[in-house]
């Protein structure tokens, strides 16, 4: 028995990977080697216990994490890298399913309904149903599917080959859904773990199966299992009863998606491991992240301590302006690459995706390579690809690249006949004039196209009198890209072209308005539109937070500290002190990523999708001032900004009312809570009236055709309060 590899570990890290029977629960603080000492346990199974690697569950929370454990145990143990069960949640169940689905009548080959898919079923349904989009978004309608999925016999009901429905019943949203999912034999996300419970739960040979068969399971962020996961979990661990978790309370950044904390807390164990030194991040960046993270009041209060040297001070930059802010972090990190640091040792982390939008922009200005990890560059997201086809088209109308990109881009039901007709009449010359040249012609006389020739006409027209970001601004708007989004919800992509607008409001800001051109823009941007294939090794690194969920790197970098970015508005809105204690959790997690160096930056403006000025975020404030330095000038009305904010959110939180008359002539307000009798404005419905209020964040609100509707409160405003 060659026990030596556990020399690596700490005693309590050694108790945990050797502790292999009955139900075991680390807890412990960022950076002490909860994952390292899972992964030392999954290899003493293998090598010392000899334990099939086939009956060992591991799971993860990414499929990243996933992939990286699966590399990390490979090569550890001797029997091979079948490790198949080294995966997500989500991802063992399908795994599950392929075997035992036929159980329920599926095939064993069944399908997976990604988002898109699943909107595109939502959008079908809503056609036949004859639920119009003005009524109900796409995503309401998915939301009350999720709803009624959460009950326990919608499988039986809905989703069971041969089932008969009343007739009643057929007209239901579900039925609909359901019936679309069994002709294509898919399965949505909820389903795969609903299914899975099912045959749990209803065929015990299968359960009895599983539950002989996997020996030890063992689950790392344990923190941010769902209720539903840990039913699955204790489920299969009831035969052996050997279940090992680890977690980290003060890491738990999925509350938003129904993770419960408390599970783990609460977890009957048979014995407790806690570790406390951290092996990540030098005593400056702990201090930092230890600091901030006492702020949250529903936590269990635990201090980690580390051997290394003090380290560099942890730095947070304030510039006037976002290009200032920016500018600053490339000019650091040349000075690390210089000082040897390889690219590849650099992350940069936000809050929300369309942050990475001026980071992107500025090192591919200065020519340092990077990859956005477990995303989409920005200049290569579909809202702005389709966003500067409009552009390319309207600087020239010759472009037929960009006229096949945005001709059914909102969809105008154009279809293959009709383009054949077109691309026929245009006989090798450019599409779009022979359509703006022969919309009276059979086949092309549609309504569709005469509204599309009008838009980019009007576009034309007026692109030499107008500023290039407001004609953006009023293309995103008549085409209905923006409109298809917001009936979507889809606040990712309208964040993305929000920040596309503000980027070319900070051109025109630099070049003077008036030189500046559609053409100027276009050329410009080439740059950044080019998709840079050549795959990289050595790479700086962007992510959101969400993403960075157990990693490390030497340097890390936090762009955009600001209130309402983060802490992220939205969040303190919908879910109050909760809400305000999860980005709070995400600040603690974004900070302990950083081994060796830690810089936070943040800048003044104003940002068009929060639709506020920026002030530094509270985060800064409840750093320790003695442990970190500041650059740049911070003048007091900008903290008193940020300390507005903070009581306003208070107030709102305790009183449950839009407490702001202390704050008038403040021109940053959070809007909060709505009473019964408030006049409101939503960007579809209009304006209407709150009737009242069931769940929390959500109001029932009357619109002025009578319809009462469940709207959460960050898609309302009070009638009376400015932009
Ligand atoms: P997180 O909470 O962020 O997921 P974690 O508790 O899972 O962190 P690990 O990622 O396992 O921590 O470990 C953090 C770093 O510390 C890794 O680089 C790891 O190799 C190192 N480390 C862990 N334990 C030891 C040890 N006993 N001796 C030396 N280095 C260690
Ligand atoms: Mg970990």
């Amino acid at each position: 028995m060659d026990t030596g590899f556990l020399k690596d570990l700490n005693s309590r890290q050694r108790e945990a990977a050797t502790a292999t029977e009955g139900r075991i629960r680390v807890i412990a603080g960022a950076g002490t080697g909860k994952t390292k000492a899972l992964t030392y346990r999954y290899a003493y199974l293998v090598n010392v216990l000899g334990i099939d690697p086939a009956d060992i569950l591991c799971l993860t929370f990414t499929n990243k994490a996933a992939a990286e454990m699966r590399q990390r145990i490979a090569a550890m143990v001797h029997s091979g890298d079948y490790n198949d069960f080294v995966c997500t949640i989500d991802g063992f169940c399908v795994k599950f399913l392929r075997q035992e689905i036929y159980r329920l009548g599926f095939p064993k080959s069944f399908g997976i309904l990604d988002e898109e898919d699943a909107k595109a079923v939502a959008k079908q349904c809503m056609d036949q149903l004859g639920i119009k989009r003005t009524e109900k978004t796409v995503k309401h309608f998915l939301d009350g599917i999720a709803v009624d999925k959460a009950l326990d016999d919608y499988i039986d009901t809905y989703m069971l080959p041969g089932r008969t429905l009343s007739d009643g019943m057929k007209k239901g949203n579900l039925a609909c859904f359901a019936a679309a999912q069994l002709k294509n034999w898919a399965l949505d996300f909820d389903d795969i773990e609903n299914f899975t419970r099912y045959i749990l739960d209803h065929f015990s040979d299968a359960r009895e199966a599983w539950q002989q068969r996997l020996n030890y399971i063992m689950v790392d962020e344990a923190q941010d299992c769902n209720a539903d996961n840990w039913d699955i979990i204790e489920k299969l661990a009831a035969g052996h009863g050997n279940l090992f978790v680890v977690g980290d309370p003060d890491q738990c950044i999925y509350e938003w998606r129904g993770a419960r904390p408390s599970r783990f807390v609460e977890f009957a164990s048979d014995k407790d491991i806690i570790l406390d030194e951290n092996y990540r991040s030098t005593p400056n960046i702990l201090d930092v992240a230890n600091s901030v993270i006492a702020h949250n009041t529903m936590r269990y209060p635990k201090d980690l301590f580390t051997r290394q040297a003090e380290g560099r001070a942890v730095i947070h930059f304030h510039g006037k302006t976002e290009q200032e802010e920016i500018g600053w972090v490339t000019d650091r990190i040349k000075e690390l690459l210089a000082e040897g640091a390889r690219p590849r040792d650099i992350a940069i982390l936000y809050r929300s995706t369309y942050q990475s939008r001026a980071v992107e922009q500025a090192l591919l200005k200065a020519q340092l390579k990077y990859t956005i990890w477990g995303g989409t560059r920005f200049f290569e997201r579909k809202e702005i690809k389709d966003a500067l086809g409009y552009l390319r088209l309207v600087n020239n109308p010759a472009d037929d690249l960009a006229f096949n990109r945005v001709i059914n881009e909102p969809s105008r039901k154009l279809g293959r006949a009709f383009l054949a007709l077109l691309a026929d009449i245009a006989g090798g010359g450019a599409l779009y004039p022979a359509l703006r040249d022969n919309l009276t012609v059979k086949g092309l006389d549609k309504p569709a196209a005469q509204e599309f020739v009008h838009l980019i006409e009007e576009a034309i027209a007026a692109k030499g009198e107008m500023r290039v970001s407001d004609l953006l601004d009023r293309l995103l708007d008549k085409s209905g890209l923006k409109r298809e989004l917001r009936e979507d919800q889809d606040e990712d992509r309208l964040e993305n072209l929000d920040e596309l607008i503000q980027s070319v409001r900070n051109y025109e800001k630099a070049y003077r308005e008036d030189a500046f051109t559609l053409s100027d823009y276009l050329q410009d941007i080439a740059l950044y539109t080019e998709p840079d294939l050549r795959k990289t090794d050595s790479a700086i690194k962007l992510m959101t937070i969400h993403q960075a969920k157990g990693l490390e790197f030497p340097y890390v970098f936090i762009i955009g500290l600001s209130e309402g970015i983060f802490p992220n508005m939205r969040t303190i809105r919908e879910y109050k002190k909760h809400g305000e204690e999860e980005e709070r959790r995400l600040m603690y997690v974004a900070m302990t990523r950083a081994e060796r160096a830690l810089f936070l930056t943040e800048s003044e403006g104003f940002n068009v999708s929060t639709k506020m000025d920026k002030y530094p975020s509270r985060f800064l404030t409840e750093i320790r001032r003695n442990t970190f330095v500041t650059e740049g000038f911070i003048p007091d009305w900008l903290w008193k900004g940020t300390r507005n904010l903070m009581h306003v959110l208070d107030e709102e939180t305790f009183t449950g009312g839009g407490a702001t008359d202390r704050f008038a002539g403040e021109r940053a307000v959070y809007q909060g809570d709505f009473q019964v009798g408030d006049a409101v404005v939503h960007e579809i419905f209009g304006e209407g009236v709150v009737v009242g209020t069931d769940r929390e964040g959500t109001f029932q609100v009357r619109f002025s055709g009578g319809a009462v509707r469940h709207i959460r409160s960050s898609f309302l405003r009070l009638q009376d309060l400015p932009d």
